[in-house]
């Protein structure tokens, strides 16, 4: 099904519906606020079979992975929908009155957060559901009190369509006004213009490459009233073999990054494009055995045309590059009689060819090329002289999402200073794992200095996700009737507050 571009005047008519309704949803109870994103859950899980076919034709990803994308959506709804019910977004401050005070008496101020108001969310096309139209942006801004305008990707248009639609019906269900979540389509970029270009718009969730992210960031700054655009971007997530932990087990973690770089056909953003090591003799066992590995693995259709482009331009680019060497390809693609499908260079490979390639540390660090995410199964092995040269590619490295220490603990002590370096430049590290696979829990940092994000302080993923959707506001000296439920002496909610000075949940 092919779906038409909005309209300027639609764009404009869902943006007025939206302001509209702002307030009714902002001073919505909090219960029936939960209540609305349970329902789009139970929604999501009533569709599901349907859902998922709809995607694996739109996608090309398995039904195991899809299945699990919804289970994962409902999880971010509810869980997200429960926090903020909790009102642990609120970050709840009172300092209660001192008339006696000398020299002057202090005044009573109490401070919460508030929703922004509307916020238009782009999905990526590697996450449908997770990061798409009821995917994390969505959850934390509707949890965070603010109605959602959501611009379709068209690599899942149908998909979109029918979660939209399961979104809306939850939300007449609840009672709740038109405003409170729209779906546009929109394959041009100007249409994804107009949207963060509207004046009545607050905030930009955006899920999606570096090039995309950083323009809607650039025209948001650029409006009359600049609004934060939230840019979840590309990341290279490197991995630092350290000496000591790879003299043991160079074998068995080939094997991870085998499985890591390929997974879901190399189409996440917390794919590991970069592995760091000192040249020797377990560097060697290391990259032999991972070669080995990603040589058996097969191509496979990536997401859509144009993905599948990018890969095979940039993948062709990096491969051609002064002093940097083919490790290791994948099985390549069959047509359906068994010949050998076209590949790369001038044509354009629909599947995805695991690759491993290999550089030095000197020629990685002359070539900002090789810095560049290869977003698909690659992954570019850096051989370095000695550790003073994986410090300083550390310390030249991009912001990341991610970054991995492949350690013992000896090794992480021996080399402290190039773990502080490491934690410069990222949102989280893993100690001995793989970057792929990130938990939706409280504790997660999905986010890190540019380019991986365009605002380091906050996460997509996690309950924390919707702290990006609100701002603060102080109260002074009002009387009691007249604040906010979560500020009044009696605090019904039993919100965790601080007042003056001391975590309390209970009435003032
Ligand atoms: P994408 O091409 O940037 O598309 C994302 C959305 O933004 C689409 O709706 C797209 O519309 C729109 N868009 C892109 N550039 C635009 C522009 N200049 N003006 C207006 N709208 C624009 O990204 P993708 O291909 O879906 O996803 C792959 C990338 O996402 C990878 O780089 C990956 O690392 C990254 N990613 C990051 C995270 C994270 O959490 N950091 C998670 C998943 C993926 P059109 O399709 O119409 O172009």
């Amino acid at each position: 099904m092919t779906y038409t571009d909005a309209t300027i005047p639609e764009i404009d008519q869902a943006m007025h519906q939206a302001a509209q309704d702002f307030y009714y949803y902002k001073n919505l109870s909090p219960a029936v606020r939960r209540q609305f994103m349970h329902a789009i859950a139970s929604g999501l899980e009533a569709n599901i079979e349907d859902l998922v076919a709809t995607a694996m034709e739109e996608t090309h990803l398995g039904y195991d992975r899809l299945k699990g994308e919804v289970a994962r959506t409902c999880w971010q709804l509810r869980s997200y929908a429960d926090a903020a019910f909790a009102g642990r977004h609120l970050d709840i401050r009172i300092d209660t009155a001192l008339p006696d005070r000398k020299p002057a008496p202090r005044p009573d101020i109490r401070k919460m957060m508030v929703p922004l108001g509307p916020v238009v969310v782009f999905g990526s096309s590697n996450f449908p559901f997770a990061y798409s139209t009821a995917g994390g942006d969505t959850a934390c801004a509707l949890a965070a009190g603010c109605p959602v305008i959501v611009k379709a990707h068209p690599a899942h248009a149908e998909t979109s369509e029918k979660v939209a639609k399961i979104i809306s019906e939850a939300a007449s269900a609840n009672g709740l006004p038109k405003g409170v979540f729209a779906h546009i389509h929109g394959a041009d970029f100007d249409i994804g213009g107009a949207l963060v270009s509207h004046p009545l718009v607050k905030a930009v969730g955006f899920t999606g490459s570096t090039s995309g992210g950083k323009a809607l960031f650039d025209l948001a700054a650029q409006r009359k009233e600049p609004i934060p655009v939230f840019s979840e971007m590309g990341s290279t997530n490197p991995v630092f073999l350290l000496p000591g932990k790879l003299k043991t087990s160079a074998k068995e973690v080939a094997k991870w990054y085998s499985g890591s770089i390929t997974l879901s056909v190399g189409q996440f953003c917390t794919n590991p494009g970069l592995l760091l090591g000192v040249a020797s003799a377990e560097l060697t066992e290391f990259a032999t055995e991972l070669s080995k590995l990603m040589a058996q693995l097969p191509s496979a259709p990536m997401l859509h045309p144009g993905i599948a482009k990018a890969y095979a331009q940039k993948r062709e680019a990096a491969l051609s590059q002064k002093g940097v060497e083919t490790l290791a390809v994948g099985v390549l693609p069959v047509n359906s009689d068994g010949s050998a499908a076209p590949v790369g260079g001038s044509g354009v490979a629909a599947e995805g060819i695991p690759t491993l390639a290999k550089t030095s540390g000197a020629n990685f660090l002359a070539n900002p090329l090789l810095h560049q995410e290869v977003f698909g199964p690659y992954s570019l092995l850096i051989e370095c002289a000695d550790l003073g040269e994986v410090k300083e590619v550390a310390a030249h490295l991009e912001g990341q999402l991610t970054s991995t220490l492949i350690a013992t603990e000896a090794d992480m002590l021996d080399h402290a200073d190039l773990v502080a370096l490491v934690q410069e430049h990222c949102g989280r590290i893993i100690f001995n794992g793989v970057p792929t696979g990130v938990e939706v829990v409280a504790s997660m940092q999905h986010g890190g200095p540019y380019p991986a994000t365009t605002d380091s302080r906050f996460t997509s993923v996690g309950e924390d996700g919707i702290r990006r959707f609100v701002r603060p506001v102080a109260f002074q000296n009002y009387p009691n009737a007249l604040l906010p439920e979560a500020l009044k002496n009696e605090n019904a909610g039993g919100y965790w507050r601080l007042v003056n000075g001391e975590w309390s949940n209970k009435a003032i």
